[in-house]
């Protein structure tokens, strides 16, 4: 297994979020996790990813356990995300964006930075082919030199995705990346995750809302409904699971 989360939990004041979640992510693989709004998908990925700290649980990563560690050990480690809201530096150029997050891995510090010794400066030069590389790959070459904050939505989307590629990632998390496309945009979006997946050789776990985007993309799905898993199946099981569409159809329900 890539990854392997043991009973998982996040408890707030009197509300738990997460109740003791369990995961496995097989190599290579393109998974889902859905549920209506407030089912704690987004909590899972910060469990995940230590942006918040667990009440109870065990997280193990390429065999290592990584429960407790700083969300940049995460990341250095090969688990990286993109988020719901998306966080660019929106000030900084689209190909900047890429080759900040790039720096992750950087060896020379301080002192060789600021004397420009040859490794920095061969250092510098990799993180910025790589980066150029990345926005090859999701489209954005053409787009380097704009303001982050300029792109269409659609693309920002994109961009994070760039940049989370560029710490070198064995596990991907991508939390609702079809948000805000148009159908052929998603359709679009699809084809990009699948390439990526074969090209970097990377298991995916992805949080979306778009039924027929997460039906059609991924191999295995979750469902979490007020922080429990519900059902775990195949896309085919997971449309006629009877406890699945009684959720969404419970939370529409109350919602109406
Ligand atoms: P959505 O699909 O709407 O993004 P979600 O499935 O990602 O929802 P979470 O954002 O993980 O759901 O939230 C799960 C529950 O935990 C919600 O009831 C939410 O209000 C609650 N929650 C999340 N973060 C906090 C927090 N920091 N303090 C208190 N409650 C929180």
């Amino acid at each position: 297994m890539i990854l392997e989360a043991i009973n998982l939990t996040k408890r707030y004041k009197g509300l738990t979020a997460v109740d003791s979640f369990c995961l496995k992510i097989e190599p290579g693989i393109i998974r889902g996790l859905i549920g209506p709004n407030g089912a704690g998908k987004t909590t899972v990925f910060n469990l995940l990813t230590s942006l918040v700290q667990m009440t109870e649980g065990q997280i193990t990563f390429l065999g290592q356990d990584i429960t407790g560690k700083r969300p940049d050990e995460v990341a250095k480690l090969g688990l990286s995300r993109t988020f719901q809201n998306i966080r660019l530096f929106k000030k900084l150029t689209v190909l900047e964006n890429v080759m900040v997050a790039a720096q992750i891995h950087k060896k020379y510090g301080f002192f060789s930075t600021v004397f420009g010794l040859p490794q920095f400066l061969r250092e510098e030069r990799a993180i910025k082919e790589t980066s150029e590389h990345l926005l090859e790959v999701v489209g954005l070459a053409h787009l380097r030199d704009q303001q982050a904050k300029n792109l269409p939505y659609g693309d920002q989307r994109r961009l994070e995705i760039a940049r989370a590629l560029a710490v070198s990632p064995k596990l991907l998390l991508l939390d609702e990346p079809a948000a805000g496309m148009n159908p052929q945009e998603s359709i679009e979006l699809s084809e990009m995750i699948r390439e990526i997946r074969q090209q970097f050789n990377l298991s995916i776990l992805l949080i979306e809302h778009d039924m027929p985007f997460v039906m059609d993309l991924c191999e295995k799905i979750q469902v979490l409904n007020y922080g429990k898993l519900i059902a775990e199946g195949t896309p085919e099981e997971i449309r006629t699971n009877p406890d699945v569409i009684k959720a969404y159809l419970g939370r529409a329900a109350s919602h109406a």
